[in-house]
């Protein structure tokens, strides 16, 4: 058994914002034009807010619009969001709740504040990570995955330094909520000030870790603060965590898709062919 860390590459720092539809203002931290190989198979991470919302009567949102060839993973943290899809599939999380929708061959869905969160206003805070399927799932049927609070396993942490929650994967034995195609871990990470965390994590896995609130060291060397991402080399087998005040933070852990990623917008293929396929399909009305 080694025991080697794995090593911090880098930090990326987003401070741009841009808004999706006129619902979620978000910082992309990555997107797989950028860092799509390195970061496999994570294709994009926009992280919402967090944002106070005035009462409103109409719904802020994004209107329909298709994905394919892909999964994308919404996070909520504050606030409730509305999906509707072409398929007849409707639903709304909250904070906690997580929803796990693989576009797969092809969707049309429209994401949109709740309606008592639209009428009532308040704070929203998400997480919308895109999850790359390999190309022989990339024309599978798309399914849902509605996976909310009380369904997501907590693992508490020693002397109430905080949790872990298992969004998906597997921490220490405990098996996350989410069905995935591919080896992924993505864990929901709470630690109180003072607390300590040693991550294990698969060696020759992909390994970023999205800073959400307060700030982490890590290796004992590197702070992670509200806003970052800090991207790590695939060999090694562990990441060292210390809180150093109240923290949040996302970890995205995944054996990587080792194929060509060509995206264009909401489609994300392996080859340019595919890619053309996918808008005659979504312009004739085939998705
Ligand atoms: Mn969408």
């Amino acid at each position: 058994m080694t025991m080697k860390s794995k090593n911090l590459v880098n930090i990326e720092r987003k401070t741009g914002q841009h808004w999706v539809g006129n619902g979620f203002p978000v910082t992309t931290m990555f997107s797989y034009d950028d860092l799509g190989k390195e970061l496999s198979p994570f294709l994009l991470l926009d992280y919402a807010g967090p944002l106070a919302f005035e009462p409103s009567d109409k719904p802020r949102g994004v209107e329909q619009h298709p994905h394919r060839g892909f999964e994308t993973v919404t996070i909520v943290y504050q606030g409730e969001v509305e999906h509707r899809d072409n398929a007849g599939n409707a639903g709304k999380i909250g904070p906690g709740d997580v929803q796990w929708m693989t576009a797969a061959r092809g969707i049309l869905h429209e994401e949109m504040h709740g309606r008592d969160f639209t009428n009532n206003g308040g704070t929203l805070e998400m997480i919308q990570l895109w999850v790359n399927l390999p190309a022989k799932d990339k024309m599978g049927e798309p399914r849902y995955q509605e996976i909310v609070n009380n369904d997501i396993p907590i693992v508490p942490l020693a002397e109430n330094g905080g949790m872990v929650r298992v969004i998906a994967g597997d921490y220490q034995g405990t098996r996350g909520a989410a069905k995935t195609f591919t080896s992924i871990n993505v864990w929901d990470i709470h630690l109180n000030t003072g607390q300590k965390l040693d991550l294990s994590l698969p060696e020759g896995f992909t390994t970023a870790l999205l800073g959400m609130k307060g700030t982490v060291m890590m290796n004992g060397t590197q702070a992670l603060n509200g806003k970052e991402l800090a991207r790590f080399e695939r060999n090694g087998d562990h990441v060292a965590l210390e809180a150093t005040s109240e923290a949040t933070i996302l970890v995205l852990n995944g054996e990587p898709i080792d194929e060509p990623i060509v995206g264009q917008g909401p489609f994300v293929m392996s080859t340019e062919a595919e890619i053309h396929q996918a808008m005659t399909d979504y312009r004739a009305g085939r998705f």
